[in-house]
């Protein structure tokens, strides 16, 4: 479903990922966790070609999203080859990122009908049943500032979901939150994982999330995978000093 191949990325002179190689199986839930500036987001943000790779390639459902084959030579692939490799992508960002001059349903069904083609009937439909799925029904016609930010993170997964996504980025959705707001939302996601056949590819700092709903957890370290194990293997018997000191410093 992803795969990175030797991916690296540089921004000048600073190496932020060297020698990326991993793969996320379809439906798969996959947690990324290290230090802070270790490139966890910017792999996220590679997928959602907000970055590009400096070499390497990354592929999404069997197709590449870097680069396209010219004649026998691999060349970077142009912005309109890469929107429909990403179309099924979904992110759900730290600050939300909704639309502020949008009411909820709106915010809900602009990109559904602009990029999937439906309806305005058929994506208000869709728009409903997802405010009911994150509790917000009766918020369907405020705009984002009258919400909280836990309704707003509410606001923005429905938003990613309206697109019907196969893979779905979380990068750190609950940093910006009230700690009491932290709960409800992360229970929200377990949800989904739990009860739809989409990939995560989740980036946070809330261990006991990643403990709790990953299928396998990657902890970075300067641009590296130092350790790919399952939730149970890597918070209770890591292999590696930098797991264990990096787990010492934030549990
Ligand atoms: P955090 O947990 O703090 O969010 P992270 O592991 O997600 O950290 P990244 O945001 O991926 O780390 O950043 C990795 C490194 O790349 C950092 O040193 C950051 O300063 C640098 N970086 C990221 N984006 C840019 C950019 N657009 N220009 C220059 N440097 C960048």
């Amino acid at each position: 479903m992803i795969r990175f191949e030797d991916v690296a990325k540089r921004f000048g002179d600073h190496v932020v990922l060297d020698g990326l190689n991993f793969t996320v199986a379809p439906g798969e839930f996959v947690t990324l966790i290290g230090p802070s500036g270790s490139g966890k987001t910017t792999i996220l943000r590679l997928l959602m070609t907000l970055e590009q790779v400096t070499s390497g390639t990354i592929h999404v459902d069997g197709e590449c999203l870097t680069h396209v084959r010219r004649g026998d030579r691999l060349v970077p692939a142009d912005e309109k080859h890469q929107q429909q490799v990403r179309k099924r992508i979904g992110m759900v960002f730290q600050q939300f990122n909704l639309f502020p001059n949008m009411k909820v349903l709106q915010n809900l069904t602009e990109a559904p009908i602009r990029s999937l083609g439906l309806s305005r009937a058929e994506a208000e439909a869709r728009a409903h049943e997802l405010l009911d799925l994150v509790g917000l029904s009766d918020k369907v016609h405020a705009h984002p500032t009258q919400l909280s930010g836990g309704q707003q993170q509410r606001v923005a997964i429905a938003r990613a979901l309206a697109m019907r996504p196969d893979v779905l980025l979380l990068d750190e959705v609950t940093s910006a939150l009230d700690p009491e707001l932290v709960a409800g939302v992360l229970r929200l996601l377990k949800d989904i994982a739990e009860t739809t056949e989409i990939t995560f590819l989740c980036v946070t700092h809330e261990m006991g999330f990643a403990r709790d709903v990953s299928d396998r957890v990657l902890m970075f370290d300067h641009g590296h995978i130092v350790e790919d194990a399952s939730p149970d293997k890597l918070f209770s018997e890591p292999d590696h000093e930098r797991t264990r000191e990096f787990l010492s410093a934030v549990l």
